[in-house]
């Protein structure tokens, strides 16, 4: 995400532009009935769940999965017990009614022999669970669904599960901290960005980054609008009965929170980087002039990463900007998205950096999210170099000279914090971080972690003390002190 420093003045202006957007001019849901088989949501658990269906000597040994993946300062987000490999979102979405409707398919591997497994969705009505292709019980409890199938799951086992659901889709709201997220209807759409948790605000998930799966979608829309996901169109958009379906793939791992099916009116730039790569651009009508501006920016910026960062890691570039006034950027894989503004050269230069930082990368812990954002607010001051305007060391100092009591020496970097995740320190102190780092270490050991941290966990997940392993080890040097005190400790640091 680009912090909401960067973004609030473009917001603010953009928003006095347009004035208030969108009443929320909403009819009535179709007459399609939807049988409420089970419970709807934030309804309890009525009753004892999970039974035992079959009595066999193995289902002894089965245990309900985790509802939560491990995280402990988001103790529900995730679940345990699975991993999923691959989700096929086949979902239309009706703007006049705010309808969405259809069905998530999910295959994954138990990691434990399974009684019962929770996937994590927020709202909408559930009409049907199959797994393996047989109907399984299901409970809502909050944005907990629990699928208990007729068999249990054997450990290392791969299964298929299928939902079937339809509702208004409701973002998350919590401006303290993290604004307004998910599934988010726009005027003539919506704008879809997850982070953290908002991809169970349109499909069952496993909604943590610790675990990262392969995506198909295929999305229908009423014709004349676009739907845009990650990775690349599978096929022409195909419209039938004044309905288009578009089919996007993202077949490299990515995590839930980077998923989208941002749609609505929009222009559409496709071609190729100065260095051979795809790479797409699209805008609201209302931001005609920024989109070819947002298109060759990506693509000088994807170009010039994978110089210093190592080859690109997907199949395409880009950026989409929408008319929401989000007040952020979010940098969904293969397409970030900015929400209601155009983006300048840093905001861009850092929503591409995360594409190494954050997106082939995943963090395992959101404390550990300065791995994402201190690289990619870095980035911001390496890309203000090489454009020949401030240099990193300038931005280093300009940042250092906050006095010994400004809030950023306050909030160790190292421990992002669940109640004020996206601090200006994760960003700013974690890039700084960096540069304490690369004057210790010296430019030709720091640009070769850099490419090397990239390359050795490319699709995976890690976390700070891998980096820090992996910065000892090719400097050679003791870097704890340096690392604690950048990181660790709630003061100014006096050396690097
Ligand atoms: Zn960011």
């Amino acid at each position: 995400m680009a912090s909401k420093r960067l973004a609030t003045t473009a917001t603010a202006a953009l928003l006095s532009t347009l004035g208030t957007i969108g009443t929320v001019a909403c009819a009535a849901s179709s007459g399609e009935s939807v049988p409420a088989v089970n419970s709807t949501a934030n309804s309890t658990v009525s009753g004892p769940s999970a039974s035992p269906l079959s009595s066999s000597a193995a289902d002894n040994r089965a245990r309900p999965g985790a509802p939560g993946i491990g995280d402990p300062d988001f103790p529900t987000d995730g679940n345990g017990g699975y991993d999923v490999d691959h989700y096929l979102l086949k979902l239309g979405y009706t703007p006049s009614s705010k309808r969405l409707a259809g069905t998530a398919r999910i295959e994954a591997r138990a990691t434990q022999h399974l009684a019962s497994f929770n996937l994590d969705l927020s709202g909408f009505t559930v009409s049907r669970v199959t797994v393996d292709g047989r109907p399984a019980r299901f409970d809502r409890a909050g944005s907990e669904l629990t699928v208990t199938p007729a068999e249990s799951i054997p450990d290392d086992a791969t299964f298929a599960v299928e939902v079937a659901y339809a509702g208004e889709p409701k973002p998350v709201r919590n401006s303290s901290n993290l604004g307004t997220y998910g599934f988010i209807p726009t005027r003539d759409g919506a704008f879809v960005t997850g982070q953290p948790n908002g991809a169970k605000t349109w499909f069952p998930s496993n909604d943590h980054p610790a675990d990262k799966a392969r995506y198909d979608f295929e999305l229908t829309v009423p014709a004349g609008l676009t739907a845009l996901a990650n990775g690349e169109l599978v096929g022409e958009p195909r419209t039938v009965g004044g309905r288009t379906t578009f089919r996007w793939r993202e077949s490299h791992p990515m995590a839930s929170y980077l998923a989208t099916m941002t749609l609505g009116r929009f222009e559409v730039l496709q071609g190729k980087t100065p260095g051979g790569l795809k790479n797409l651009a699209a805008v609201d009508p209302i931001f005609h002039g920024s989109l070819r501006r947002l298109y060759d920016v990506s693509g000088k910026v994807t170009d010039y990463w994978s110089t210093l960062f190592g080859p690109y890691p997907f199949s395409s570039t880009g950026g989409v900007v929408d008319d929401f006034p989000a007040g952020y950027a979010l940098e969904n894989q293969t397409k970030p998205m900015y929400g209601g503004f155009a983006p300048d050269d840093d905001i861009i230069a850092h929503e591409l950096a995360h594409q190494w930082f954050g997106d082939s990368l995943s963090i395992k812990r959101w404390k550990d999210l300065w791995l994402n954002e201190g690289f990619a607010t870095y980035a911001e001051w390496l890309w203000s170099e090489h454009e020949g305007r401030s240099t990193t060391e300038q931005l280093f100092h300009r940042n250092y000279a906050a006095a010994a009591d400004a809030p950023i020496w306050s909030y160790a970097p190292g421990r992002a914090r669940p109640e004020d995740l996206f601090n200006n320190s994760v960003y700013t102190r974690g890039g700084m971080t960096l540069h304490a780092l690369r004057q210790r270490i010296g430019d030709p050991a720091f640009f070769k972690l850099l490419k090397q941290w990239v390359a050795t966990h490319k699709y995976g997940s890690v976390t700070t003390p891998e980096f820090i392993a992996m910065a000892e080890k090719i400097s050679g040097k003791n870097l704890e002190a340096l690392f604690d005190a950048w990181l660790f400790t709630a003061e100014k640091p006096s050396t690097w």
